[in-house]
């Protein structure tokens, strides 16, 4: 019998069938659902430091970290022990709250933003964002990147075919050929494409956001060239074009360093959206940007925006205390970490001849099942070339050893300062088998 049909008589597989039935395809964000590398998602019932554990009892080293916020590992006791606490005071009081500016001043504290407004999810802030950006400049278009996600923000679900600037068309159905008409997408790392977009529409283009790194289509960070950074040259033609340049560090923030990407290229954005490890595993998200931007924003400025959970005084209480606990011992071990298993995983799958690419942003690292003739990934036309049957069988060999890899080709891997020795020795020893079985 093979794992996958073994998996068929598990608790996992019965609550994913029960699943099935009120929650289409089971889930409540698509790739839990296990569909790009087949067979039953595994339903967790705890967690703890860098292991998850399934309704089977299987003990899983995660990969994933709740795809990023869980920097700290699973229920930290500190943070548990400040959830808990804000709980007790009450849960939700629709008014401020010290914790909430305590929170803000953290973010500012870390990164180039001066003013934050709290929100609940990375959609939430991208999608703000976009309409602060409007708002202040008067104009309509957008300028985003194929490969690049940013929530599930209808504007920003599009993507186009080509390198070559042109206007989206809409990437799923429910999002009108209207709502992305402003929409430019344009492939990353081309900067050319980038140019033509802003010499034919300059004077329309509101913003370009642009993830600080990518994550989204498994890692691809800003190129250098002629010693320019990717951020630095968007940052400039923005402004050369009267345009905001965003920078979306909802995954990268507080992640790849303790100020994020900003503190790897140090390019400063006119704003940014922020997540995952600042919710410390809860429904918190934000964006930034100066103080004049800012204050276009209701109440003191026209452009609405408001949210009856905004600042909510447990995810307050998660996102304080995780970023107050990610102390520069923190990242040094999640450093160390990754680029250990950035090794292994390359000596691995170079002793069993499988050609792929591995890159990082930081801390942040993806494995690309490429094929034979590609040595970077670039962009997004790059990185749809993996040969994903690879990823499965790779994915599926690692999850039978017990490591929870991401279960998609497109994703990064994460760690956190609980991957501890045993640990990564576990994902370590389950790489020569997974290696063999994609190749
Ligand atoms: N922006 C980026 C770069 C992301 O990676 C994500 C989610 O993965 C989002 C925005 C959306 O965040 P959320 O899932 O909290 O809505």
């Amino acid at each position: 019998m093979t794992a996958l049909q073994q998996a068929a008589d598990t608790a996992s597989a019965a609550a994913f069938a029960r699943a099935q039935q009120v929650i289409p395809g089971g889930v409540n964000s698509p790739v839990r659902a296990f569909r790009s590398v087949g067979g039953t998602p595994r339903f967790i019932a705890r967690a703890q430091g860098p292991y998850l554990y399934d309704l089977d009892g299987h003990e899983l080293v995660d990969l994933i970290c709740s795809w990023g916020p869980m920097l700290l590992g699973h229920a930290h006791p500190e943070v548990i022990g400040a959830v808990t606490a804000a709980a007790q005071h009450g849960t939700s009081y629709g008014a401020p709250t010290t914790a909430e500016v305590d929170l803000a001043a953290a973010i500012v504290e870390r990164t180039p933003v001066e003013m934050v407004r709290l929100v609940n999810s990375g959609t939430e802030a991208t999608m703000s964002v976009l309409r602060l950006a409007r708002g202040i400049t008067g104009r309509d278009k957008i300028v985003k990147f194929a490969g690049c996600y940013h929530g599930h923000v209808d504007a920003l679900l599009a993507s186009a075919g080509s390198g070559v600037a042109t206007l989206a068309i809409p990437g799923t159905p429910g999002v009108t050929e209207a709502t992305t008409a402003d929409t430019i997408v344009v492939e990353y790392n081309d900067r050319a494409a980038v140019r033509e977009a802003f010499a034919t529409y300059g004077d329309q283009i509101a913003c370009l956001i642009s993830e600080a790194a990518c994550g989204n289509m498994g890692v691809v960070p800003p190129g250098e060239e002629d010693g320019v950074g990717f951020n630095r040259f968007l940052a400039d033609l923005c402004h050369e074009h009267g345009a905001l340049f965003i920078s979306d560090e909802v995954m990268t923030g507080f992640r790849v360093t303790a100020s994020g990407q900003f503190g790897i290229d140090g390019v400063e954005p006119d704003l940014m959206t922020f997540g995952k490890v600042m919710g410390g595993g809860f429904p918190a998200a934000a964006f930034g940007g100066r103080a004049e931007l800012m204050h276009s924003l209701a109440p003191v400025g026209g452009v609405y925006q408001a949210g009856t959970l905004s600042g909510n005084p447990v995810a307050t209480a998660a996102g304080l205390t995780t970023l107050r606990l990610a102390t520069p011992e923190v990242y040094a071990h999640v450093d160390r970490a990754a680029a250990l298993l950035q090794r292994e995983v390359a000596a691995a799958l170079s002793a069993a001849g499988v050609p792929h690419v591995i890159q990082a942003a930081g801390n942040l690292f993806s494995v690309f099942f490429v094929g034979e003739d590609v040595d970077a990934v670039a962009d997004y036309a790059t990185a749809s070339t993996q040969v994903t049957t690879r990823y499965a069988a790779f994915f599926h060999s690692m999850l039978d050893s017990g490591v929870y890899l991401p279960p998609s080709a497109y994703e990064g891997w994460f760690l956190s300062s609980a991957h501890d020795d045993a640990a990564l020795d576990r994902v370590v020893s389950a790489l020569p088998a997974a290696a063999a079985a994609a190749a």
